[in-house]
């Protein structure tokens, strides 16, 4: 991974203020620390639905709590079979949450540090002094190294490692179920993870805060991204201008700092009839409040045309961006204006492969469209913070453990998101695989549980 990565890792986090600070000095004048994020680093507010879930996986596991009331958390996405995030509260990596597909549940990885939030009641095991340095530098539990073992603990289960005075030595994968850990007298009971030690500095504090830490580095952030504007628009001048906006965070982010340099720019909006209906009210909540004028394009029409030919998009086959998106677009511009400046909310930190992208571009399929990105070095939390400080009328998804807008259904979001969008938003759904249904009909195929799977449009993040 290190070969590819490209980026710095920007999250710090201020000892005084209990806030993330994306800098190594906080505004209230503190130096910062650094935390060890998994890169790219691209952490996000847990918003209160995220730290409802998260204690929920934490709870069922291990009887914890593990992000307390007032204490502000952040998640961070890492790269993974599909979805997998880093929790961050005081300034440390507490542990994370992964979905497993195949089991279609979400799974609990603690770190030590969550047992100085809350001592785990189930899943732990109590281990012998002298094994405790061991398995601090990172070797598995050995059959006599074990005192006793938690009655809940099977085969595979995430286990914390304690002390006989209740510190947490580790943390890793039993080997075996609690009753054949009690009884082995040899072996590997518990295979160590590997810990990259961060500090734990509990507190409390809100996202105000937060902002208030930031401002140097929010003040900074915009004064970059407006001169990057600055710098790249004089050839494309003359154009029409526009900010391409799809009710996400970093549209919005993108529209704010567009506004400082031009006032009132129009905002184009792809309504591909697909969209949360969060969506389609932040557009017009976002149109309203700024007054701005909305160019909206519907393409519902030709996205079901292409679904009686094409079937349901899949993860191979993605035939609808280009139906739903590329090629309204090119024809709109086409028949309006030629050709056209847009601002789009694309940024760096979001994948390894967007670090590569250009900032100022053309994409293949829409000539006549010169896309700017004005806010390409700012990470998930500097468009948080800033939309927080601007007090942006942002999309209300997002507070609903969605950290990604667009098509509900887009083949390239991660299991682990699609079931849980399932869970909360069952109407959706439903409509959607009558849709499929009514398709596989036709088609002849009978909906065995492979060609579900095949349909199911599942699998690791495609940028
Ligand atoms: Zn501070």
């Amino acid at each position: 991974m290190g070969g590819l990565y490209h980026g710095r890792i920007l999250l710090h986090w201020c000892d005084s203020c209990h806030t993330p600070v994306l800098s190594d000095t906080c505004s209230c004048g503190s130096s910062t620390r650094a935390i060890p994020v998994t890169p790219p680093g691209d952490a996000r507010p847990a918003f209160p639905d995220d730290i409802a879930f998260v204690n929920q996986v934490y709870e069922e596991q291990f009887g914890i709590t593990l992000i307390a009331e007032g204490h502000l958390a952040l998640l961070n996405k890492v790269p993974d079979h599909d979805r997998m995030e880093e929790i961050i509260v005081g300034g440390s990596i507490v542990g994370a949450i992964r979905y497993v597909p195949a089991t279609n549940r979400w799974e609990a990885l603690p770190r030590p540090d969550a047992a100085l939030i809350s001592k785990p009641k189930k899943r732990f095991m109590v281990v012998d002094e002298g094994a405790v340095q061991s398995i601090r530098d990172g070797r598995s539990l050995l059959a006599p190294g074990l005192v006793s073992c938690d009655p809940s603990v099977r085969e595979g289960d995430e286990v914390f490692m304690m002390t006989p005075y209740g510190a947490c030595a580790g943390v890793g994968r039993a080997r075996v179920g609690a009753e054949e850990a009690e009884r082995m007298e040899r072996g590997q009971v518990v295979k160590t993870r590997k810990n990259i030690p961060s500090e734990f500095v509990p507190g409390k504090s809100t996202w105000d805060d937060a902002v208030k830490a930031n401002r140097d580095v929010l003040l900074k952030a915009e004064a970059a991204s407006g001169k990057f504007i600055a710098d790249s628009i004089a050839p494309y001048e003359r154009l029409y201008k526009s900010v391409s906006y799809s009710g996400g965070k970093d549209s919005l982010a993108t529209l704010l700092v567009v506004m400082k340099t031009f006032r009132k720019t129009p905002i184009l909006y792809i309504d591909t009839g697909l969209e949360f209906l969060s969506t389609d009210e932040n557009v017009e909540d976002v149109t309203r409040f700024y007054g701005l004028d909305c160019v909206r394009i519907p393409t519902v029409d030709a996205f079901w045309q292409d679904f009686e030919s094409n079937g349901p998009p899949a993860r191979d086959n993605r035939w609808c961006c280009r139906t739903s998106k590329l090629e309204p677009l090119r024809q709109y511009i086409d028949k309006h204006h030629g050709e056209i400046v847009s601002f789009i909310g694309q940024r760096k930190y979001e994948s390894f492969s967007r670090m590569k992208n250009p900032r100022v571009w053309r994409n293949s399929y829409v000539k006549n469209q010169v896309c700017l990105a004005p806010i390409h070095t700012w990470t998930a939390l500097h468009v948080w913070l800033y939309i927080f400080q601007e007090k942006a009328p942002y999309n209300t998804m997002y507070e609903h453990g969605v950290d990604r807008m667009g098509c509900f259904m887009c083949p390239a979001s991660d299991a682990g998101i699609i079931e849980r969008i399932r869970t909360m938003h069952p109407g959706l759904w439903d409509k959607w695989d009558m849709k499929v249904k009514e398709w596989l009909h036709k088609q002849n195929i009978s909906k065995s549980s492979s060609d579900r799977d095949e349909l199911e449009m599942t699998g690791e993040s495609v940028e």
